[in-house]
């Protein structure tokens, strides 16, 4: 009588079943939010001089700080101000303020608010 001899029988722990490589079901797309409105930058009307405005960057009504700055226009002016017989007065252009654009900052958030330009 022949024995039937189970050699696959070792006693040790069965292989994991082969388990087919499914692919991870993309989430259903969420329904698309409500387009924003279109936020429309407030931009301050400013004069030469230092103003309480709303600032729009952190919304605060803030003095501003005002710093001039030379612009080509005053560079043009003193360039034609040394050709001619008022040449000491090309310096001015850059002492005084009012031949330059003057630029208004949040002391708040030192951004750049508005710039009155000449
Ligand atoms: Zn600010």
């Amino acid at each position: 009588m022949a024995t039937v001899v189970n050699i696959n029988n070792n006693n040790s722990t069965p292989a994991a079943p082969f388990l087919p490589y499914l692919p991870i079901a993309a989430p259903a797309p969420a329904a698309p939010a409500p387009a924003a409105p279109p936020t429309l930058k407030y931009i301050p009307v400013v004069g030469p001089k230092s103003c309480t405005v709303v600032c729009p960057n952190c919304n605060q009504q803030v003095r501003t700080r005002v710093t001039h700055q030379a612009t080509t226009r005053s560079h043009l002016i003193a360039l034609l101000l040394c050709f001619t017989f008022l040449w000491p007065c090309a310096a001015c252009v850059y002492c005084t303020p009012c031949a330059r654009n003057a630029e208004h900052y949040c002391p708040a958030c030192k951004v750049l608010v508005a710039t009155y330009e000449r």
